[in-house]
């Protein structure tokens, strides 16, 4: 079957190809001439909408983003047979943008209409005859609706993989003390299974007893817990043991009010005490395999991994954009590490990757982020902090870093240095910006001798 680029290319060029030279010609001038005003109308409106305010500045529509609508209109009603391969690839690029940006289908769906609906006045108005308005109507219409549909493919298959991170990530960052949780979630359960203890014991109406879906691990369980395991069997049993523990509890209630008969009351919580003690043991090993994988952390460092750098930075953008505050990265890179692994092996090298990573965890505040972003590459987002403040966080870490010290398998004790290359958000909604700015200090502080910290200055490039 072709795939979906090579039919939309394919249809593409029979648009072009049925369209008259004379309408192009058209097409080309109504871009020419108007591409500019229907920029400005389209930052207009979009600005209006709330929803947009989370993704776009004033300051970044007036710099970059009116210019590149321009350019985008421009070259969407000029096109010729020649640029259709490097204009999919533009709409893709776009696309990839805006899921990365998480820039909701809604906001783009808008943005849409608006801009066909002010092009159509644009023709009207324009000189020819009434038929050839409606040719230049169709093609017009017809382009920027090819382009879109390429835009919004891109967009949602980006954003479905991304959105499975963000659902990842909330995951991981519920299941961070998954030691504790599980220590809590068993004590709610046997804290049910002692309630019932209880009142068959003082031999209260069976009513008082709760059923365990109702009970405070029940909820948990319906809510949360099945949702952190879901895909795995065991929660299936655990939902089935559930039920049953609570179907022994009503036909019970039914048959008598209290528990007279010893018998009786034996049986019942033997039975009891045998549902939940193989609910806490499943729930044992549900949490356990949980902390096993791992979920998103980086084997050897348990640093967080690149895969949550877009949900992250997402969320974080949004909050400098609404509240005004900062935001700061740092690229750190060791310094001379392939020496290390060449002149004293790869574990000797792994200790040192660990051992500065603890210096990073130690050395950020709890609302920081610290990644590990490649090799011997890692990336800490700083939130609420001054480019004064991120240069001292980074100069904090390179000084202590260089005291690490590493003992190798012959016997010698080794140390190491970084490069770190720093930037401050500047409002652009696309964290690959603010990253590449980080990148190209990183490259001046390697380029500086290393064993340095350079801030990102845009009239130092490298
Ligand atoms: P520079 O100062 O320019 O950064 O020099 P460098 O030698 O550090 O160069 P580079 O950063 O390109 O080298 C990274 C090396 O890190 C190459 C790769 O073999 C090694 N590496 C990547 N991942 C791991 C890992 O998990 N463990 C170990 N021990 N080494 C790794
Ligand atoms: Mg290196």
């Amino acid at each position: 079957m072709q795939s979906y680029v090579a039919r939309v290319k394919d249809e593409w060029l029979g648009l072009i190809r049925e369209t008259e030279p004379h309408i192009h010609e058209m097409a080309r001038g109504l871009g020419e001439d108007h591409a500019r005003d229907l920029s400005e109308i389209f930052y207009t409106n979009i600005l209006t909408d709330p929803q947009a305010v989370d993704f776009l500045t004033n300051e970044q529509v007036e710099t970059h983003l009116k210019k590149s609508l321009v350019v985008w209109v421009k070259r969407v009603l000029s096109c010729t047979e020649n640029d259709v391969d490097e204009l999919i690839a533009l709409q893709q690029h776009v696309g990839e943008i805006h899921a990365r940006i998480g820039i909701p289908i809604q906001l783009v769906d808008m943005g849409a209409r608006i801009l066909k609906r002010n092009i159509i006045p644009l023709i009207i108005e324009r000189n020819g005859s009434e038929n050839d308005k409606i040719k230049l109507l169709s093609f017009s219409l017809s382009s920027i609706d090819l382009a879109l549909e390429i835009m919004a493919r891109t967009f949602t298959f980006g954003e479905s993989s991304s959105m499975k991170d963000d659902e990842n990530y909330r995951i991981f960052s519920l299941l961070e003390n998954a030691e504790e949780e599980k220590e809590r979630q068993i004590g709610s359960l046997l804290s049910w299974e002692m309630d019932v203890i209880y009142n068959v014991m003082l031999e209260t109406d069976l009513d008082s007893i709760q059923l365990l879906s109702r009970a405070d691990f029940g909820l948990w369980f319906n809510h949360k817990g099945r949702h952190y395991f879901s895909g795995i069997a065991e929660v299936g049993y655990i939902a089935k043991l559930m039920q049953e523990t609570d179907q022994i509890l009503l036909k019970t209630r039914e048959g008598s009010r209290t528990f007279r008969q010893k018998n009786l009351r034996n049986d019942f919580m033997l039975q009891i005490k045998n549902n939940t003690t193989q609910i806490a043991a499943l729930l044992r090993g549900l949490f356990d395999d949980v902390s096993k994988h791992e979920v998103g952390m980086d084997v050897l460092t348990k640093l967080l991994n690149r895969r949550f750098l877009a949900a992250i930075f997402k969320r974080e953008i949004a909050h400098a954009n609404r509240s005004g505050t900062q935001l700061s990265v740092l690229l750190i890179d060791v310094d001379k590490f392939k020496e290390i692994n060449d002149g004293h092996g790869h574990a000797t090298g792994d200790d040192i990757l660990r051992k500065i990573s603890q210096v990073f965890y130690d050395n950020v505040r709890s609302s920081d982020y610290v990644f590990r972003y490649g090799g011997d590459e890692f990336l800490i987002v700083l939130t609420e902090a001054t480019p004064t403040e991120t240069m001292h966080i980074a100069e904090r870490i390179r000084a202590k870093a260089m005291k690490q010290v590493v003992n190798t398998p012959d016997g010698k004790q080794l140390t190491t240095t970084l490069s770190i290359g720093a930037a401050m958000f500047q409002g652009h909604p696309d964290y690959e910006r603010l990253v590449q700015a980080a990148d190209e200090a990183l490259y001046v502080a390697k380029r500086n001798g290393r064993n340095r910290a350079e801030m990102y200055n845009p009239n130092n490039k490298a």
